[in-house]
């Protein structure tokens, strides 16, 4: 099969020129910009299906783990191909199922972190000596955007409770990573996810992170009921385990917001195993063994 995504090093053009090939192949997909960041590069959502009955993906939270936004690109692909063939994804017909629900992916929330982790500093333009003030051996793990604000600790959930772990764990400013900004949604990337959610009520979201192949689903006492049963399914469907938050990542992350503020099912999904970023040579097999759980996914 030859396919528009294919393994490589991904960055901002990257992402646009992809969404671009797909939406000329695809036109039934529908593309917004649901944001721009502080240094003015768009966050960019595909639309398909029904947009009044949808579930979330994101990916790219963090600079270092941009191979997620590889993985949502090569599934919107692959969904898109499913349509337009007429042929079954993971024995679903998701053009029949797709008239009554919709999916919308975000396959990149952290387009400038990306940047400063592919390109380095100078990618973040106005920004750069002031990136370049924040210490940090190796850019290549660049996790934060561009403000030093780790946008996975920036959301409303428990937030400072978070800073207060921050603290403790000596991170007290901004930071390449787990720094969580001076107040929540602080951020740009996080207000555009905030407000695209609040617009269209999602049914669940996915977040995707590297790595572990972990699935998270709970966040506290507003865990809704039928999570559990979901996770189960997500989880067996690709082998990935079920994993309870814990320490640095129990609060301020997306799928932890979504939980809190809609009482709706929200999971996180640690792609892939090993040391991020991890290496574009492994995208199909990382994503051959999520297809099904992705898929799964936006018929719950
Ligand atoms: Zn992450």
């Amino acid at each position: 099969m030859n396919y528009i995504v294919k393994p490589c090093t991904y960055d901002y053009n990257t992402n646009k020129s992809i969404i671009e090939e797909l939406i000329s192949e695809y036109p039934f997909i529908n593309a917004e910009l649901c944001g721009r960041t502080a240094l003015g590069r768009g966050i960019f959502s595909l639309n398909i299906g029904n947009p009044d009955n949808s579930v979330i993906y994101a990916a790219a939270f963090h600079g270092s783990e941009w191979l997620t936004s590889l993985v949502l690109l090569l599934f919107t692909e692959r969904l898109c191909r499913s349509i337009k063939e007429g042929r079954l994804l993971c024995g679903v017909d998701m053009k029949r199922a797709l008239t009554q629900l919709g999916v919308t992916i975000i396959p990149c929330v952290n387009p400038d972190g990306v940047e400063i982790a592919v390109h380095g500093k100078k990618s973040a333009k106005n920004l750069s000596a002031f990136v370049g003030s924040i210490p940090c051996e190796d850019y290549r793990k660049w996790n934060a955007n561009a403000m030093g604000v780790d946008i996975n600790h920036n959301f409303n959930a428990g937030w400072h409770t978070l800073r207060q772990m921050e603290e403790e764990n000596g991170i007290h400013s901004p930071s390449s990573r787990q720094y969580g900004g001076a107040y929540p949604e602080s951020e740009a990337e996080t207000k555009a996810l905030t407000r695209l959610c609040r617009i269209k009520q999602f049914r669940q979201c996915m977040a995707l992170h590297s790595q572990g192949e972990e699935l998270y689903w709970q966040y506290g006492e507003k865990t809704s009921a039928q999570s559990d049963m979901m996770a189960k399914i997500l989880a067996d469907s690709c082998s990935y385990q079920l994993i309870k938050n814990s320490g640095l990542a129990s609060h301020g992350g997306f799928k932890d917001w979504f939980i809190d503020e809609f009482h709706r099912p929200g999971f996180t999904l640690e792609i892939g195993k090993g040391e991020n970023p991890l290496p574009p040579s492994e995208l199909y097999e990382i994503y051959s063994k999520i297809e099904e759980a992705l898929t799964l996914f936006s018929l719950m």
